[in-house]
């Protein structure tokens, strides 16, 4: 199947979730994440009207992405994987959005590189909750902390939207749901003590995006479910 077939397919089974959990159509976003994939599939999804992608590997990134910006292609890009302080200089300039942010250091470079470049950008906090990944805030009180620090006007050039994480790569349902509705519960208890409105829930990839949606994912990112499977 194309890349333009998957898309299409991807799309309806997501339309189809959103319904299915009585969620409004369309409040849940597609991230196509085009990592280990040439431009040229990236191309085929821009083409077939894909315009949001997730990248995790920022030098692959920015690569593939500069060369697109310089064919004259319009997009936006998510980082979604862990991010090194030496690479966030290069984030910013491609990313509309760090959704993998999973430790404090990472937003001062953030506020710090942005500021240089005067320019705002998006992130979402990385929650821990699987057990294989090594991923995202694992303290409760270190992410509080950074929550607090965002809202406190502490970032001039950061607007903090909500959550990311993956869930345990495990055939068991319960386990999954369990890890996204942590994640949902710490939005709803953040959002309230710290007055943000923090809509957004990255949460759910090719094996478990309809769970994510029905625990009330906003965002999905799914890559081998639209590329293939990656070298
Ligand atoms: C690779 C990756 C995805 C997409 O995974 P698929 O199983 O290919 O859909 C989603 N989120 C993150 C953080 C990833 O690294």
């Amino acid at each position: 199947m194309s890349v333009a077939e998957n898309l299409a397919q991807v799309n309806a089974s997501i339309r189809d979730a959103e319904s299915a959990s009585g969620r409004q159509p369309e409040s849940v976003s597609l991230v196509a994440v085009s990592k280990f994939h040439p431009v040229e599939a990236v191309i085929e999804a821009l083409d077939a009207g894909q315009t949001l992608f997730g990248e995790n590997r920022v030098q692959e990134a920015f690569a593939k992405f500069s060369e697109l910006t310089s064919r004259g292609y319009e997009y936006n890009l998510h980082i979604i994987g862990t991010l090194q302080r030496n690479k966030v200089r290069d984030a910013v300039k491609i990313a509309s959005c760090i959704e993998s942010v999973d430790r404090i250091v990472l937003l001062d470079e953030i506020e710090k590189q942005c500021s240089k470049i005067d320019k705002s950008i998006d992130v979402l906090l990385e929650v821990h909750t699987g057990e294989e990944s090594k991923a995202g805030f694992t303290d409760k009180a270190e992410l509080e902390q950074a929550v607090a620090l965002c809202a406190g006007k502490h970032y001039p050039h950061i607007t903090l939207r909500g959550f990311m994480t993956m869930a345990p790569n495990t055939d068991d349902e319960e386990k999954i749901r369990t890890s996204f509705r942590t994640v949902r519960n710490l939005r709803e208890s953040f959002a309230e003590k710290y007055s943000l409105s923090l809509p957004v829930l990255s949460m759910g990839m090719s094996g478990d995006y309809p769970l994510a949606i029905a625990e009330g994912a906003t965002i999905v990112r799914i890559g081998t479910a639209i590329f293939g499977a990656r070298q």
